[in-house]
């Protein structure tokens, strides 16, 4: 499994959101950012933090963690 990062913030968060490959709700591939060698989502969410540093999963595909600032 891998993971991916929507390049699109959040309009009511302000957060980018990452979510698996297969995730339904993922965005368009012209709007992500693939997080390669990425295998569990405490490493995607520090690769994802080089790129937007607001960052959160999403509540449907990443449920180990739910973060909140
Ligand atoms: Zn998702």
């Amino acid at each position: 499994m891998f993971y991916v990062l929507n390049k699109n913030a959040q309009i009511s968060t302000g957060n980018h959101k990452i979510h698996t490959i297969f995730c339904k709700r993922k965005p368009d591939c012209k709007n992500i950012i693939e997080l390669h060698g990425v295998d569990n989502f405490m490493t995607a969410l520090y690769e994802a933090r080089k790129y937007y540093p607001c960052v959160e999963g999403c509540k449907y595909c990443c449920k180990e963690v739910r973060l909140k600032k």
